[in-house]
């Protein structure tokens, strides 16, 4: 079979995302499938439909249309609004998260050219400093907005533990929920949506007595590799092994593991070092860094990679006699994920 490949169980990602919807259902949490990692790849948005996610989330335009071309059933939500895309924005994602006035306005441009409405979630920073109003801007924020035509605010969210590690705690969860209700109580308005976070809610959704107004929830990693993403332990009852990457033995040979001549820099201009462990058994694997994110590979089997180039993996195996064409298996985090579905030198296999 031709590689390099990931090999992506659809029936193990259904199986995750149906205990997940149940998971969090049972506390009145609505989960938004989010298919960014993947891609918006059409046959595993077609799945998390079939296990009943009824909305779909990419922070990608250009996923979205693919997914909407594709006819999947599904609402469309976008997680990062680009001003320039307004009118693509509008045209193929029913619901956006947004943080910036200007590109409301300009979506509430586009949404009267075209004659529809576009809903809106508003994201409130609680403390990550991605995206987010702050707090004490959200009811001049909202004055706006509603007047806004052809935009429906339908709802405020979060997002932690992405770019400043923050947790989703009891304690920002609550801040969330009293925020909701005062938007509603202020502005007499019926929030559809108080969307809490991503994977890392799960310890609190979990631990927490009470969800108070969080009812909805945007997940990608923990249905795709099921694991909640504050320490990546493993959920309990999911499948971790969705995806495997697949690489072919180029070349199998035994070397010396310390590179000889004048040491320069390697092809991404860095200075390497190696340790002398005499005599080694090299392969050269057919993938690399154009393909996927090294670092996130994981081997199945008990071997050392000594690093990468653009398109050559190199790996000491060890006690394993390795020939040119066998192949190799690798569990992939998110990174390596993420830059293997995107690379399109990397061959999807379904099963
Ligand atoms: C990527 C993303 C998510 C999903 O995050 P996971 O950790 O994959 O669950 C949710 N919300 C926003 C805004 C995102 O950008």
């Amino acid at each position: 079979m031709l590689t390099p490949r990931i090999e992506i169980n659809l029936g193990k990602i259904a199986h995750n995302a149906k205990r997940l919807k149940e998971l969090y259902a049972s506390k009145g949490i609505d989960v938004i499938g989010v298919t960014k990692v993947v891609c918006g790849d059409t046959k595993i948005a077609n799945t998390l439909v079939k296990s009943g996610i009824n909305i779909l989330a990419d922070s990608r335009i250009v996923n979205i249309e693919k997914m909407c071309e594709a006819g999947i059933q599904a609402q469309f939500l976008l997680l990062r609004t680009i001003y320039s895309q307004a009118n693509d924005v509008v045209l193929y994602a029913g619901i956006s998260l947004n943080s910036e006035l200007s590109v409301i306005k300009e979506l509430s441009k586009c949404a009267v050219k075209q004659d529809t409405k576009h809903k809106i979630i508003l994201m409130v920073e609680l403390g990550d400093l991605r995206e987010g109003i702050m707090p004490s801007d959200l009811d001049n924020a909202i004055k706006e907005v509603i007047r806004l035509k052809g935009i429906e605010l339908v709802g405020i969210g979060t997002n932690l533990a992405c770019f400043g590690g923050i947790k989703p705690d009891e304690k920002k969860m609550e801040l969330l929920s009293s925020i909701a209700k005062n938007i509603e109580d202020k502005f007499k308005l019926k929030l559809e949506y108080v969307s809490g976070g991503n994977s890392a809610n799960y310890n609190w959704f979990m631990s927490t007595k009470d969800v108070g107004e969080v009812n909805n929830i945007r997940l990608g990693e923990s249905i795709f590799l099921g694991c909640e993403t504050l320490d990546r332990k493993p959920i309990p009852n999911l499948f971790t092994d969705a995806f495997t990457l697949i690489a072919e033995v180029i070349e199998s040979k035994t070397k010396p593991s310390l590179p000889y001549g004048n040491v320069y820099q390697d092809a991404f201009g860095n200075t390497p070092k190696f340790i002398d462990r005499g005599l080694t058994k090299r392969i050269l694997l057919g993938v690399g860094l154009q393909d996927v994110l090294v670092l996130g590979l994981t081997p199945m089997l008990d071997i050392d990679i000594l690093g990468a180039s653009s398109d050559h993996l190199v790996v000491d195996v060890k006690k394993l006699e390795l020939k040119v064409g066998n192949e190799l298996e690798f569990d992939l985090n998110y990174g390596a994920l993420l830059s293997a579905m995107t690379s399109p030198y990397i061959i999807k296999k379904y099963k």
